[in-house]
C-alpha cells in the first residue's frame, strides 16, 4: 500500500464529509484507523473476510485472535448474532455506547475470518462520536482490534497509529486522545457464571451492580491458559525490559529506588513510572507520573502513552510502581503486568 492519509476530525461534532470519505474506504473494503473511547481502532468491513485478512496482515497479529465487531446501535445486533441472553440485554441497556464487549454466538454473515474460525462473535458499541457515525456511515459493522503492532502498547493518539502503522493503511482520523486509554472489558455469558476474559475499561463492580457475582478468568495468571485467545499473546510491551513492583507503598519506592542506582551504575538508562503520590520521591532520575492514585481514569488514559514515551526516549530498563487492582486498576494492572512479561517482584 502507498501512503496513509490523515485527517483531522472534531471528536464531539464530526464533519460529515470527512465521515463520509472514511466510511467509503470502509465500503470498498479497505482500513481506516478511528478514535474510540478506549483506544484507536483499526477499521475494516466486519461482513468481508479480505478486509479482515488486511487487518491481520497490517498489524502482524497472530491468525488465531479473533477481531471484537463494532456496531452503532443495539438494533445492529440481531443481524450479526444467534440469540441474545437476558443479561446480555439488560447490560447493553445500561452500558452501551461503551467499553463493555459481549460474546455471542455469531451468525454466517459474520466471516471465519473475523472471528479466527470461533462460532462465537465478540461485539461492543462504543461510546465515541467518530466511531458512532463512521460504522453508522459504512452500513455495516466495523472490525477493528487496537491499531498498533501487534504486541506492542495500544495507541491512545493519531500519532502512535501512525508509529505503527503509516503506509499500510488507507486512513487515520485523527480525533485527539482516548478518554479512557485502556481497551474495552470482554464479558462471557456462556457460562454458568458471568466471566471477564478481559479486564477493560469498565469495571467488575460495574457488572456486579447489575449482574450480581461476576467471576475472572483465571487462565488471566502467568502460566495459565486463558480462554479468550488473545490474552495468550506478549502484549502492549515496550521496547525496554519491565519490572513492576508490588508491595506497601513506601517499600516500592525504596525498591525502585535502589533497582534504578544499581542499574544506572551498570551503564542502563532507566525510566521510572510513578504517580502523583510519588513522583517527587525519585529526585534526580528519569521519572514520569502516569496519573493519581485517588483517580485511576488518570492512570488509565496515560498509561499507554507512556509506554511509548519511554521507549522513544531510548530508555533500557522501565520501573514501574503497582497500584490497587480496584475498579479501574484491575484492567491497569492487568496491561502492566503483561506488559513486564510478568516480571513482578514484590517490595
Ligand atoms: P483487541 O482487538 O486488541 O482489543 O483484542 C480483542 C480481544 O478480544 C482479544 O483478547 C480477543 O481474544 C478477544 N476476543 C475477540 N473475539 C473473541 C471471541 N469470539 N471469543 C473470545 N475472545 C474474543
Ligand atoms: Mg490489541
Amino acid at each position: 500500500m502507498g501512503k496513509t492519509r490523515i485527517i483531522t476530525i472534531n471528536a464531539q461534532n464530526p464533519e460529515g464529509e470527512k465521515i463520509r470519505e472514511a466510511a467509503e474506504i470502509i465500503k470498498r473494503g479497505g482500513l481506516v484507523a478511528f478514535p474510540t473511547e478506549t483506544v484507536y481502532g483499526l477499521g475494516g468491513n466486519a461482513l468481508d473476510e479480505h478486509a479482515a485478512e488486511r487487518i491481520y496482515s497490517a498489524k502482524g497479529r497472530p491468525q488465531d485472535n479473533p477481531l471484537i465487531v463494532h456496531i452503532q446501535s443495539i438494533d445492529d445486533l440481531e443481524n450479526i448474532v444467534e440469540g441474545i441472553p437476558k443479561e446480555a440485554e439488560r447490560l447493553m441497556k445500561v452500558f452501551w455506547p461503551g467499553p463493555l464487549t459481549i460474546l455471542f454466538r455469531k451468525k454466517p454473515v459474520i466471516p471465519a475470518g473475523t472471528t479466527a474460525g470461533l462460532d462465537t462473535v465478540a461485539v461492543r458499541m462504543p461510546a465515541h462520536r467518530v466511531a458512532l457515525e463512521l460504522i453508522k456511515a459504512a452500513g455495516v459493522p466495523i472490525a477493528a482490534p487496537s491499531a498498533n503492532i501487534s504486541g506492542k502498547p495500544s495507541p491512545t493518539c493519531a500519532e502512535d497509529v501512525y508509529e505503527d502503522l503509516y503506509g499500510k493503511i488507507d486512513m487515520i482520523l485523527d480525533g485527539g486522545t482516548c478518554p479512557v486509554g485502556v481497551e474495552s472489558t470482554v464479558l462471557d455469558l456462556s457460562g454458568p457464571a458471568p466471566l471477564i476474559l478481559r479486564p477493560g475499561g469498565l469495571t467488575k463492580e460495574e457488572l456486579e451492580n447489575i449482574l450480581g457475582h461476576v467471576e475472572i478468568d483465571p487462565g488471566l495468571m502467568p502460566g495459565e491458559k486463558p480462554r479468550s485467545p488473545g490474552q495468550k499473546y506478549r502484549h502492549y510491551a515496550p521496547r525496554a525490559r519491565m519490572t513492576v513492583v508490588e508491595g506497601p507503598l513506601e517499600l516500592q519506592v525504596g525498591k525502585i529506588v535502589e533497582l534504578a542506582k544499581s542499574l544506572e551504575k551498570s551503564g542502563k538508562k532507566v525510566g521510572i513510572m510513578a504517580t502523583a503520590q510519588t513522583r517527587h520521591l525519585y529526585p534526580h532520575m528519569t521519572v514520569f507520573s502516569v496519573g493519581d492514585r485517588n483517580a485511576p481514569l488518570t492512570i488509565s488514559s496515560n498509561l499507554f502513552s507512556i509506554l511509548r514515551k519511554f521507549d522513544r526516549m531510548g530508555v533500557d530498563e522501565i520501573l514501574a510502581e503497582s497500584i490497587s487492582k480496584d475498579g479501574l486498576g484491575l484492567a491497569v494492572m492487568n496491561r502492566l503486568n503483561k506488559a513486564a512479561g510478568y516480571n513482578i517482584i514484590k517490595a
